[in-house]
């Protein structure tokens, strides 16, 4: 095993950071995304030992060759320990079985009920523990659509070296996401209702990035799903439920709902490291530009449409350009061209060569609306389960690709259910004419007093908040 992992820019501005620059600086200073100059390798004896660890154990076991040497074992075990204690279910990431060879993952046993809870409740854990080795505080800023908001603020709250300040369009998330977020009531944790659209919020906080006095003044860091510790967290389930299923005897095939490309990428990684994975599918919803890429070898951006899945609601998959990096040979320039072309004519495109490094393991499905609701009322009626819209985007592109042979019923399949049905609930009542039922802390949050400032879509008045409620620096 390799024991000091460095990392490099996929554009080559960068290179020989320490897990602690990447964690830190989150988007390297080229534009680029930290990739490791090498990948560990886990060996057939390393998968058979890990079968008998818990969740924890088997996150320390994975996250720290990547980790060292900045954090010895023993403090990465100590904080996963920490973090997975959080989540309500003893098993962490348990797995529903509906027939043989068919397994629904559960990943939504976090405190805010979605996927994004595995990686955010450890990133903030690892950015206070980084921060308290240097003495430094920091200052997390974000905007959101609705859930990657509700995940940081609960992960980050309390947290004595940060103050997290999340902007969120005002009146335009849901009932079930604004309390996620509002419910809060620590001080240094603010959710901000900011009177404009979510592309809105998303500028404000560029441009107070960009503001270079200010960003250092302030230490701001960025905490989205670009930051390779929103990763590698996510590469645990891969392995815990893989070999709970038949691996590392077996091959196991993944279907992902997929928007970022930050899930499925993990999954891609679980292989590089050692997993037996032998086939990922990517589901998209109406916005199916990853499903179009892997079916044509052209990335091309279209415009944004609601889906019954809006956290997949996303044209730009930036995660991406990590796999692109691996299809380009780690070539940075050829990354940097292909993103260069899409930034300015919205399209680029892959050799045959370059397709031909990925089609095997990965094929994409879209599953529209109408097949989503399809596919929610089926799971409910053949196998008494609730999937929510997300995980039935994922399951209906499974289905689509055991249709197509893509996969055979012979091997496992495991299809990951990235949110609770209780957060969808009117969506779930259209199809299964059911309301799904909250678990208990959640009812708690829905009848709790909501704390939240509305404020006017500018960057000074943000700022302004800002330097007037963050804690002494
Ligand atoms: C964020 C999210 C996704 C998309 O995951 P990516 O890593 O962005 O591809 C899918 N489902 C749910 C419920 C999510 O919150």
């Amino acid at each position: 095993m390799l024991n000091q992992i460095k990392y490099l820019s996929t554009r080559g501005g960068e290179s020989s950071l320490s897990y602690e620059d990447v964690l830190l600086s989150g988007l390297a200073r080229d534009g680029g995304l930290f990739m490791p100059e090498e990948w560990p390798r886990f060996s057939l004896s390393d998968l058979n030992d890990m079968k008998g660890l818990s969740y924890a154990e088997l996150a320390c076991k994975i996250m720290s060759p990547f980790m060292s040497p900045c954090l010895t074992e023993d403090e990465v075990l100590k904080m996963s320990e920490d973090t997975y204690s959080n989540f309500n279910n003893d098993d962490v990431a348990s797995l529903h079985k509906f027939e043989d060879n068919l397994h629904i993952l559960e990943l939504f046993h976090g405190p805010t009920l979605a996927f994004k809870d595995y990686a955010m409740q450890f990133l903030s854990r690892a950015f206070n523990k980084a921060l308290q080795n240097k003495n430094k505080r920091g200052v997390i800023l974000g905007a959101t659509s609705g859930d990657t908001g509700s995940a940081a603020l609960e992960a980050f709250k309390g947290k004595e070296n940060i103050d997290i300040f999340i902007l969120f369009p005002h009146g335009r998330v849901s009932e079930v996401q604004q309390k996620q977020m509002t419910w809060i009531n620590e001080k240094g944790a603010y959710a901000l209702s900011v009177k404009t659209d979510f592309d809105g919020c998303q500028e404000i906080v560029k441009d107070c990035f960009e503001d270079l006095t200010f960003k250092d003044q302030y230490s701001l860091s960025a905490i989205n799903s670009i930051n390779w510790v929103r990763l590698l967290p996510q590469i645990v389930y891969y392995f815990y439920s893989g070999l709970k299923v038949g691996a590392p005897d077996q091959e196991i095939a993944f279907s992902v709902p997929t928007g970022n490309f930050g899930n499925i990428l993990a999954g891609w990684m679980a292989k590089k490291i050692g997993l037996p994975v032998s086939k990922l599918i990517c589901g998209s919803n109406q916005n199916d530009i990853l499903t179009r890429f892997f079916n044509n070898g052209i990335m091309e951006r279209k415009n944004v449409v609601p889906s019954f899945s809006p956290s997949m609601d996303i044209q730009v998959s930036s995660n991406f350009e990590r796999l692109l990096f691996e299809i380009c040979d780690r070539d940075p320039l050829r990354v940097k061209e292909q993103m260069d072309t899409f930034k300015k004519t919205g399209s680029f495109q892959i050799s045959q060569n370059e397709m031909s490094k990925v089609s095997n393991l990965f094929s994409a499905y879209m599953v529209s609306n109408d097949e989503t609701l399809d596919i929610i009322k089926k799971a409910y009626t053949n196998y008494n389960y609730i999937l929510d819209p997300h995980s039935a985007v994922g399951y209906g592109a499974a289905q689509k690709a055991l249709n197509d042979k893509i996969i055979n019923h012979d091997m496992p399949l495991v299809s990951l259910a990235c949110a609770h049905p209780a957060k969808f609930p009117d969506i779930i009542s259209k199809a299964n004419n059911i309301l799904p039922e909250l678990p208990p802390h959640l009812k708690f949050m829905m009848s709790s007093e909501e704390k939240f400032q509305i404020i006017d879509p500018s960057v000074l008045d943000v700022q302004h908040f800002i330097k007037s409620n963050v804690r002494l620096i």
